[in-house]
């Protein structure tokens, strides 16, 4: 019944083959010849078959899944905070009452069973979701939504804080390789079918009339009590290679073992060369995603050791000295939270520069373009790399103690995300305690005095004004002046030496402190 189809010829080759199969997701493939004679079908077991992997990842779409159920409700009360609880209760109703089905989805429900804390609440309805955002919209007028009709997605913003991610039960296919996904309405069974891994693939119903009811089709509950990651099949990482990264990261933070066959699949698509050039947007999103994680060190480390890292980049590779710089950041990382605390932590950064350390400016620039921070991520890895490496090179030997004005000096126009790299790539060494000290105390240090003191001291507005508080700042920095007086006196002198060239502010400073000893 379908009119517009792809056909090929019985000499396409495999990547055109796999291309069509997976990649437009057409499972049945017409092999015509020249005389326009149908001579054979290619199907999407034929590719499984070719690449020698037996479906045996998990229950196959084709095999549908055994539904395995049970209820999480008494977990949901004592594992939920009160008002999540209500919310999802309020949204379970409200959901019944419009005759849709509401799911709480994905890794909101693995958190929740592996009692992590819940991050983000994944919410999946089969139905109308208009109807459904507008009945919420009218309870709650103050809620900031934004739908994305074309996407079947929308994201509600409760005054509370909460953010709720809703999508359409969907099944996703493209209609040519780089196209914009085209999403059309699926049962939930379906839509957890084209989903990562087991873990990541089960639903929770919230729904009054089986509210806290578990869906699970492909074993998820069973390999979270097992500690594994599996993909649902066979073509799962030729499907979509930024899987093979996000395994590795829920490996490390979850502590379980990515799976045997799951394993080997990943090195055969490795291996027949389904996992290269990967510097695109989602694969720079995950490398961001492993750079955000707990500790990302050990994952960038397997990612090398199985030769994905390779795949973003050609010189990305973990070497000795690499490792070693990663235990750094971890240590920098660790004194910036009990510094500064959780809020503003630009430290994911930091492991992407040490990450990247070794490659060129612009393949560094190809790559960066692709993370979606944009602007400020291309100033810090681009612009500013070519000083810190300057920088670097220039203390390396350096074994004295570096003066606070020359720290200030240093720093102050460096990025936090660079100065914490320059303290992770110097740990132990001066500039590191140079670093930490300017973003603990020396920034903070302002003078007492301010310019209107100076102009009644005499001095007139201009680039002479300026300089003397620069230098008042650097003396007070240095512990040469701390009082108000002890700096008018400073400026004073400084007024009185200058002469049209300008001062020689050592000599000046260099009186001034011997003259008040
Ligand atoms: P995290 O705690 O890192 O946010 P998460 O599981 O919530 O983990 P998301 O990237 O927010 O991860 O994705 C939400 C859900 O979407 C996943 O749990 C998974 O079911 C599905 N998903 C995400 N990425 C993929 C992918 N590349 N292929 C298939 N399903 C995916």
């Amino acid at each position: 019944m379908i009119s517009e189809f792809h056909t090929v010829q019985p000499s396409a080759s495999f990547k055109e083959v796999k291309s069509i199969v997976i990649d437009q997701k057409q499972r049945v493939l017409p092999v015509i010849d020249q005389k326009g004679n149908t001579v054979g079908v290619i199907t999407r077991t034929d590719l499984i078959q070719h690449l020698g992997v037996a479906d045996r990842a998990s229950s196959s779409p084709e095999k549908p899944a055994q539904l395995f159920e049970r209820s999480l409700s008494a977990l949901m009360e004592s594992r939920l905070p009160k008002d999540i609880l209500s919310l999802l209760k309020e949204l379970g109703e409200l959901a019944q009452s419009l005759n849709l089905s509401i799911y709480l989805v994905g890794g909101s429900v693995r958190d929740l069973i592996t009692l992590k804390p819940i991050k983000d609440l994944d919410l999946t309805l089969t139905g109308d979701m208009d109807e459904f955002i507008k009945a919420f919209a009218l309870k709650h007028p103050t809620a900031r939504v934004k739908n994305h009709p074309r996407f079947k997605t929308a994201t509600i913003d409760l005054d509370n804080g909460f953010r709720l991610d809703l999508s359409c039960a969907r099944l996703e296919y493209y209609e040519y390789p780089g196209a914009m996904p085209i999403v059309r309405h699926a049962s939930i069974r379906i839509d957890l079918q084209r989903r990562d891994f087991t873990i990541n693939a089960m639903a929770l119903s919230l729904n009054s009339e089986d509210y806290g009811r578990l869906l699970d089709f492909y074993r998820g509950y069973h390999d979270l009590k097992e500690g594994l990651i599996r993909v649902l099949h066979s073509l799962s990482f030729i499907e979509d290679p930024t899987r093979a990264f996000r395994a590795i990261r829920f490996e490390n933070r979850l502590g379980f073992t990515v799976s045997r066959m799951t394993e080997r699949l990943l090195e055969t698509a490795l291996k027949n060369g389904f996992i290269t050039n990967l510097s695109s947007r989602r694969v720079m999103a995950e490398i961001r995603r492993v750079c955000e994680e707990e500790e990302p060190g050990p994952i960038l480390k397997r990612l090398g050791e199985l030769g994905l890292l390779k795949c973003v980049h050609p010189k990305l590779r973990i070497i000795p000295k690499q490792i070693e710089r990663f235990r750094r950041v971890a240590r920098i990382k660790d004194w910036y939270r009990l510094t500064f605390g959780e809020k503003f932590s630009p430290v994911w950064l930091v492991w992407l520069l040490v990450l990247t350390d070794e490659l060129e400016e612009e393949e560094l620039a190809d790559l960066v373009e692709n993370l979606d921070s944009g602007q400020k991520v291309a100033r810090v890895a681009i612009e500013e790399r070519k000083t810190l490496k300057s920088i670097l090179r220039q203390y390396q030997r350096i074994r004295e103690f570096i003066k606070p004005s020359e720290a200030d000096r240093i720093f102050s126009d460096l990025s936090w995300p660079g100065i914490l790299y320059l303290m992770a790539m110097s740990s132990g060494d001066p500039l590191s305690r140079a670093g930490a000290s300017y973003l603990t105390y020396y920034r903070l240090v302002k003078t007492n005095c301010d310019g209107k003191d100076l102009i009644k001291l005499g001095y007139h507005p201009g680039p002479r004004l300026h300089e003397a508080l620069i230098f008042l700042r650097e003396a007070k920095l240095d512990g040469l002046v701390n009082t108000l007086s002890e700096e008018l006196a400073l400026a004073q002198e400084l007024l009185k030496s200058g002469d049209s060239d300008g001062f020689d502010k050592n000599d000046v400073l260099r009186e001034t402190v011997d003259g008040r000893r």
